[in-house]
């Protein structure tokens, strides 16, 4: 079986059972944080008590955000960012005050963990310490371990850190738990879909997707927006651009504004405003590629299929079939990641018509950190 893609099943992971995480999906990339971006501390990270107490030996009253009284049990307190849209209490200067003692979600990051029916480990592309190399691969490759497919892959490298952090969590019964509910969940609506819709084994569909990634067309704009003035500062898109730092994208009355967002909570200013992409962009040959090589990577994922069941799992009466819900939500992803490559190409003065790869590629980097960030029937760990 291959390891890229196990067949969706309809059993349930049973609880205490010893949890494995499937890699397949980090392999060929490189990670090396990057001393210059601070991009994934514009964030509010969860903490556990364990990691409280270890935060109070260094700074004794730091500002932590309990959770809303009627939040579940699970849900943990986070630690306070700093106003309009700024880093997190601990950033100075790009760097962590409190590197050794930083809570989970930070050890772990660029990974994306899924507990959905396995725990599977993926890359946040939005990071731009993770090196793409050539993103198309994933096109063609179907991982170092399947035998198959033209193109092995090397190992991930710098990210082992991440890694042994993910396999602690794993041992704790918490988490064991979390995943016997999650793939239980899970068991139940394909059990569902198999009755309504015939669909059989959807890892095996997944796979034929991510093989031949849909190519969106007119018919699918308009493109969605980032969103609007009236959004926090807190939830608009985030990327990081060299020559820029860490921007924002907001949907205005007259188009899209970039906005220089500042780790110090200063009010971020408005570097430009571009009109709303009204066509599909278009791209160049390689550009193609290494956008379809996205959208394959995109379909292994087991959050796409998680998002695609839930989608589903909301309204199993009219909705069309798992398959053309997944093959609907890699059009809208590829539009939504080239109409930010396209903004942001002009704000760099970059060929925005046809764009390039490398264009494409900070389209990319630009919209899966909000791709990940959907809530799914799995849940991220
Ligand atoms: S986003 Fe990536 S490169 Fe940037 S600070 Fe975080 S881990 Fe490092
Ligand atoms: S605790 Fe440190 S690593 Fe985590 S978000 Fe805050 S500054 Fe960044």
């Amino acid at each position: 079986m291959p390891r890229s893609r196990q067949r969706a099943s309809t059993e349930p992971v049973r609880a205490r059972e010893v949890l494995e995480v499937e890699t397949s999906l980090l392999e060929g990339f490189t990670f090396h944080c990057r001393p210059d971006c601070g991009l994934c501390c514009f964030t509010t990270p969860a903490v556990a008590p364990g990691e409280r107490a270890r935060l109070v030996q260094i700074e004794p009253s730091f500002p932590l955000l309990e959770p809303a009284e009627e939040a579940p049990e699970e849900v943990l307190p986070v630690i306070a960012a700093r106003p309009n849209g700024g880093a997190c209490h601990f950033l100075e200067g790009n760097r962590c005050r409190v590197h050794a003692a930083r809570p989970f979600p930070c050890r772990t990051f660029p990974l994306h963990v899924t507990l959905g029916q396995r725990v599977q480990a993926t890359v946040v592309l939005s990071c731009p310490g993770v090196e793409c190399g050539d993103l198309s691969r994933w096109g063609r490759a179907r991982g170092r371990s399947t035998g198959t497919g033209p193109a092995p892959l090397a190992p991930a490298t710098g990210l082992e850190g991440e890694l042994r952090a993910v396999r602690e969590e794993l041992l704790r019964p918490e988490t064991v738990d979390r995943l016997a509910r999650t793939s239980a969940r899970w068991a139940g609506v394909l059990r569902r879909v198999r009755r309504t819709t015939g669909e059989e084994d959807l890892g095996a569909l997944m796979e034929r997707i991510s093989r031949n990634p849909p190519r969106p067309g007119s018919a699918d704009l308009p493109i969605e927006p980032p969103p609007s003035e009236e959004a926090r500062l807190e939830e608009l898109p985030l990327t990081f651009l060299p020559s820029r730092g860490v921007v924002a994208l907001r949907g205005a009355m007259h188009g899209w504004e970039v906005l220089a967002m500042r780790a110090d909570g200063e009010e971020p200013h408005v570097l430009a405003v571009y009109p709303d992409p009204a066509e599909v962009p278009r791209t160049t040959p390689e550009g193609t590629r290494l956008l379809q090589g996205y959208l394959s990577y995109v379909a292994r994922r087991d959050v796409f299929l998680s998002l695609a069941l839930a989608r589903w799992a909301d309204d199993p009466v009219e909705a069309p079939t798992v398959g053309e819900i997944a093959e609907a939500m890699l059009r809208d992803l590829a539009l939504q990641a080239l109409g930010r490559a396209q903004v942001l190409a002009r704000l760099r003065g970059r060929p925005a018509d046809p764009l390039g790869p490398e264009e494409v590629e900070e389209g990319v980097r630009a919209i899966d950190m909000d791709f990940l960030d959907q809530a799914a029937l799995g849940e991220s760990l």
